[in-house]
């Protein structure tokens, strides 16, 4: 069976599973002691400990990757002037595929309306976090040093600093192209590493996702069923329907062929609910799968992880018209247009690890108008959400990556059509093997 295939398995299964370990934990038939064994040695033992490994060795190679491929980027492009168009094309994507995306979703929770008929049952009590003031997040995007923003996993400055390094190796002339060589090597062994990881994939995808099912109770999504559909269905839409639409205009390609190599990275994203702990994924399938050159993937993968979430917008944008209707509060075209570019705004402060996007959803309400507590009454499925709308956040990475590629001719097709392009192949431009 091909490593795709079973990564999506373990994916099912771990659901599956999960879900009837949560029905054995909570009916009142099922002696204690199964219960207690069950919770404490197979839930909160065997599953907890594989599932957090994995996260912790994912984790473990986005430093790495993000700073060795984005110095290889930065330094074969460096001396060619297109550093700043593709720079500018990125940002323009992503911000405009976000908002995009929240306009999407502000229509159809309109047209849905998931909030009319909700009773506020919910005592709420959300307390927002307060955000840092607008001239603080500019300045910190630039590291004072290097290795502590490096231990703290501070990507934009991480960022910064080897789009810097990058550009300097292509400046120094004899000497900055021995370590170009140098960084390039480095870069072909750090892929290696995530190549071994994916293949233990499955096993993590498993235990994660049967954890995760064991402890969670499926029946929040009963009581918010409209409001969780809503969300669902723009996030689908815009996956299956935007993404592919924009593919073919902007660059002319199939979508098939992006969406059916993304499915392995779904799976990643959907059991880790991080974008930041996918990148490795994400960026091996870009480049060595999807066919984008390691000089444009190299920069606008870890840059999309880090700013461009269209998931997270469409949940704030259906969150926000939610509350407002639960609320009772009318929004005016005026609110409607704050909520886009605050939304925009906030999916790129929002910090690639579960949860953060209805942290961030504080802002957005507030601009609006509305109150933040509103943010109790979603909690209950929000995990769920963030599970699909990180795959979401993930696939808009991808598929600016290959637009952006295309258009610069950083572009391998044969390898974007080869289905069987995959792991552990070469990298695109020295002509991929496929082992799949
Ligand atoms: N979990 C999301 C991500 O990592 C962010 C969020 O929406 O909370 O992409």
């Amino acid at each position: 069976m091909s490593l795709t295939n079973r990564i999506l398995l373990a994916m099912v299964s771990g659901i599956l599973i999960g879900s009837l370990l949560n029905l054995i934990l909570h009916s009142a038939g099922t002696p204690e002691m199964v219960q207690a064994g069950v919770n404490d040695y197979l839930v909160g033992g065997l599953f907890d400990v594989v599932g957090r490994i994995f996260v912790a060795s994912l984790k473990l190679l986005v430093v790495p990757l993000v700073l060795v491929s984005l110095i290889c980027g930065a330094s074969s492009l460096g001396d060619s002037a297109r550093m700043g168009p593709i720079a500018l094309k990125t940002l323009g994507l992503y911000l405009a595929t976000t908002a995009i995306a929240v306009g999407v979703a502000l229509a159809f929770a309109v047209l849905v309306s998931p909030g009319s008929n909700v009773e506020m049952g919910v005592e709420a009590t959300y307390k927002a976090a307060v955000a840092p003031p607008l001239t603080d997040v500019l300045v910190d995007i630039f590291p004072s040093n290097p290795v502590r923003a490096m231990a703290d996993g501070k990507m934009l400055q991480i960022i910064v600093f080897a789009l810097l390094f990058g550009y300097a190796i292509s400046h120094a002339g004899e000497q900055g192209r021995r370590i170009a060589g140098f960084f390039r090597d480095l870069e072909s062994v750090v892929m290696a590493m995530v190549g071994v990881l994916m293949k233990m994939a499955p096993y993590g995808v498993f235990a994660l996702l049967a954890k995760l099912f064991a402890t969670m109770g499926i029946g929040a999504i009963l009581d918010l069923a409209a409001y969780f559909f809503t969300v669902l269905a723009v996030l689908l839409f815009h996956a299956f329907g935007v993404y592919p639409l924009l593919l073919r205009i902007l660059a002319g390609l199939s979508p098939r062929m992006l969406l059916s190599k993304m499915r392995p990275v779904w799976a990643f994203a959907f059991s880790t609910a991080s974008s930041g702990a996918t990148l490795p994924i994400t960026l091996h399938t870009v480049e060595k799968r999807l066919g984008v050159h390691n000089s444009v993937a190299g920069f606008t993968v870890p840059l999309g992880a880090t700013i461009n979430m269209d998931g997270t917008a469409i949940m704030q944008g259906v969150a926000t018209v939610f509350i407002a209707q639960v609320y009772g509060v009318d929004l005016s075209m005026g609110a409607y247009i704050t909520v886009i570019l605050t939304a925009t705004l906030a999916s790129i402060g929002t910090a690639a690890v579960p949860g953060v996007g209805l942290i961030t959803l504080a802002l957005v309400l507030e601009q609006a108008g509305l109150p933040v507590e509103g943010i109790a009454l979603i909690i209950g499925v929000d995990r769920l959400l963030d599970m699909v709308r990180t795959a979401v956040n993930v696939t808009g990475d991808a598929a600016v990556s290959v637009i952006v590629a295309k258009s610069e001719q950083q572009f391998d097709q044969s390898v974007f059509q080869d289905p069987r392009a995959d792991f552990g192949g070469a990298v695109p431009s020295e002509g991929s093997t496929p082992t799949a």
